[in-house]
């Protein structure tokens, strides 16, 4: 036998941590740096010509990319930890940059974007980043923790009406009134997740700094040392 009583725990959940994996560079997130790069150029290149199908490129940009780092983590085995905290920080630079390109185009957007903009940067990503609490890899596999949470927040549906509906309804519609309805209603669905998600209960790491970053900076001479 020759089992450790402190072996890491061994599921073969897909949504579970795989620590060997961990990694700055994977083509995903080169692909996340090249899209973001990409869409705030054009979101800025839009805002110099004061140009709506140029600010438009850039919403094409953004969620092409998003779609495309993700199918390419998922179909080359690459999902990280790291990856995903890129991938949310670049969607609020996306988004941030063109919404506010939008604004300043339509100034009678200002409202709805930015009550927009409050729920998508502040609460929004404070719950996309909630997944590290625990031994998750992304906010796509929150189900395995709550599966309403992720229903109403990282399901496909869930995701297309975070990012695209919205946008979708400020350009094609032009309507004030169902843009800060539509604002207002994604802001409440994104409070109760977070009202939610703090009832639940947000694992907290215990012990002390120190002795884990002194522990981990020793790791590689001790590791072959037996408990
Ligand atoms: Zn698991």
């Amino acid at each position: 036998m020759t089992e450790h009583s402190d072996a890491p725990v061994v599921c073969d959940h897909r949504g579970c941590v795989k620590p060997g994996r961990e990694r700055l560079f994977t083509g995903a997130t080169q692909v996340t740096f090249i899209r973001t790069a990409l869409a705030l150029a054009v979101a800025l290149y839009a805002a110099h010509e004061r140009s709506l199908p140029l600010l438009l490129v850039a919403l094409a940009t953004y969620w092409v990319g998003d779609i495309a780092d993700g199918v390419l983590a998922r179909r080359t085995d690459s999902e990280t930890r790291i990856g995903a905290v890129l991938d949310i920080a670049s969607d609020r630079l996306c988004a941030g940059a063109i919404y506010i390109g939008l604004a300043w185009l339509d100034p009678t957007m200002v409202i709805p974007i930015g009550i927009y903009l409050f729920q998508f940067a502040v609460v929004d990503t404070f719950l996309s980043l909630a997944f590290l609490a625990w031994p998750l890899t992304s906010p796509n596999y929150f189900y395995l923790v709550d599966a309403t949470i992720w229903r109403w927040n990282w399901s496909k549906l869930g995701k297309a009406v975070n990012s695209s509906l919205f946008a979708i309804l400020l350009v094609v519609t032009g309507s004030v009134p169902a843009a800060v309805a539509v604002a207002v209603c994604l802001s409440a669905v994104k409070v109760w997740s977070l009202l939610r998600l703090v009832r639940l209960g947000m694992p907290v790491p215990s012990g002390c700094a120190v002795t884990a970053a002194s522990a981990q900076a020793r790791r590689p001479l001790e590791q072959d040392v037996a408990p």
